[in-house]
């Protein structure tokens, strides 16, 4: 017996799941951080029952994108209030959306502007990481390794799309950069002109509906841009991690470098593990709504992602949630339902569905336990990219956990989802295993089917150096 009269809240009776461990233990929080574990903890000013349920770290969604600018005529469905509200009704309770580098201002600008868009707003924590569209002697020299001195040390870049791709002479200089530096660069791998040319000949053919997005972008052009990416990398003899893997070819890169011991990880995604480019054939105009790149790939392909994180070639599971809404003149139909591929806005939602899709088809399907969903989904993201105080249950970290139901089965509706969305392409899915509370640093923030959290409560976190550039300065150190 252990005594909790110093505790504000005690989580009771439940079986606690960490990545490495599964135990029965009660949780003490104090000050907003576990301070207590043990069998049994009594005399509590306020206890939580979980009689029946899991306790795990709440998860820790690595990639979404919110409060994105428009893009020309498209608008970005969720700002930081609907974004978090939604994370947090999925278990969710850090996020890492992006910064992205604004036309005519520094990039400091850029992340100070970001910084508005989220405060007063943000129902939970956050951080983020950094979009790079252009390199400059004064990006390169100046402003980005001061942000990262700052905390601002995963950026993102791209080998795709007009308005950002970089080329592999700048991709270098960024790598160079982030090693000098201590940062970890995040790769968008799809080759630019194979993407183009393949456009340009299917639009010649006549061939334009939603489903040849994905005949436009096959795996050979996320395989070769992957293997690209890897070896500007090794050249630059720094980490790098490759963001929304989807292809099994991309992944067999990822294995090979890492066989040869070089500093790469990467992340998959639910889309890729759960939905096909059959998706993309939908009748009509339907298909739109899974148009994100890269592509959602044949029917084989989830077998061997899954392979992929069961033998730890991938360490993370991230939304990448970056939506665009479907009825919508500002969204999908942005060029109407007549519109090329082409001009559909890449990007799904899934922030909310990202940890229950997960242990739906990883854990109730037995493809992962329950430590390696924990470890996929909320302590292996936080220790990519430094976030000392998340992903885990333990002494002193932060009190972001959920209750969570592994037997509770529910069917998918976007009626229920809390994104500011009007659809999700997971209508109908049967899961199994639901976030029956949420706490963000020991406050319940969603609990039987409401959310309890005000926005503007969640706060921003300074990452300490990304775990894969520690592990390579302790190796050639
Ligand atoms: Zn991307």
């Amino acid at each position: 017996m252990n005594d909790g009269s110093e505790m504000d809240l005690v989580i009771r009776g439940g079986t606690v799941v960490t990545a490495s461990d599964t135990f029965r233990a009660d949780v003490g929080i104090r000050d907003g951080r576990v301070a207590l574990l043990a069998e049994t903890i009594t005399g509590a000013r306020e206890t939580l029952d979980a009689g029946g349920l899991m306790v795990l770290p709440g998860g820790v969604d690595a990639h979404c994108h919110l409060a994105q600018p428009p893009k020309g005529k498209v608008e970005y469905a969720d700002d930081f209030e609907s974004g978090t509200l939604s994370a947090l009704a999925g278990g969710t309770t850090t996020v890492m959306p992006f910064a992205l580098q604004l036309p005519d201002m520094s990039l400091r600008e850029s992340v100070d502007d970001y910084h508005g868009k989220a405060n007063g707003k943000a129902a939970i924590d956050y951080a983020f990481h950094l979009i790079l569209n252009k390199t400059t002697p004064q990006i390169l020299g100046q402003e980005l390794p001061a942000l990262i001195r700052d905390g601002y040390n995963s950026f993102k870049i791209f080998m795709t799309y007009d308005d950002f791709r970089l080329d592999d002479r700048e991709i270098l200089e960024i790598l160079a950069v982030a090693g000098r530096e201590g940062g970890l660069v995040m790769v968008h791998a799809e080759n630019h002109h194979c993407i183009q040319w393949m456009s340009d000949e299917l639009l010649a053919a006549g061939k334009k509906e939603p489903k040849y997005h994905a005949t436009s972008r096959p795996m050979a052009v996320e395989r070769e841009a992957t293997h690209r990416a890897i070896s500007l990398a090794e050249v630059a003899g720094v980490p790098v991690f490759l963001v929304h893997v989807s292809a099994r070819e991309a992944a067999e890169q990822i294995a090979w470098a890492r066989e040869r011991d070089l500093p790469v990880y990467g992340e998959t995604c639910p889309q890729y593990l759960c939905l096909s480019e059959e998706d993309l054939d939908r009748p009509g105009f339907e298909g739109a709504k899974f148009i994100c790149s890269p592509p959602p790939r044949d029917a084989a392909n989830p077998a061997a992602l899954w392979r992929a994180l069961q033998l730890g070639t991938l360490q993370l599971v991230s939304s990448d949630h970056s939506p665009t809404r479907f009825d919508d003149p500002k969204g999908k139909k942005v060029g109407g339902t007549d519109a090329p591929f082409t001009k559909v806005p890449n990007g799904i939602p899934g922030l909310e569905t990202r940890l229950s899709l997960i242990w739906s088809e990883g854990v109730t399907a037995g493809r992962i336990t329950a430590n390696q969903f924990v470890d996929l989904t909320a302590t292996a993201p936080a220790k990519m990219y430094g976030l000392t105080q998340k992903g885990r249950i333990a002494i002193g970290a932060d009190a972001d956990i959920v209750l969570w139901d592994p037997e509770r089965r529910t069917t998918i509706k976007n009626e229920d989802q809390h994104h500011n969305m009007d659809y999700t392409p997971y209508e109908g899915f049967e899961v199994t295993g639901w976030p029956v509370t949420t706490l963000s640093r020991g406050e319940v923030v969603w609990q039987d089917g409401a959310i309890t959290a005000e926005p503007g409560r969640g706060r921003f976190i300074v990452c300490d150096t990304p775990g894969p550039v520690v592990q390579a300065a302790n190796r050639s150190g």
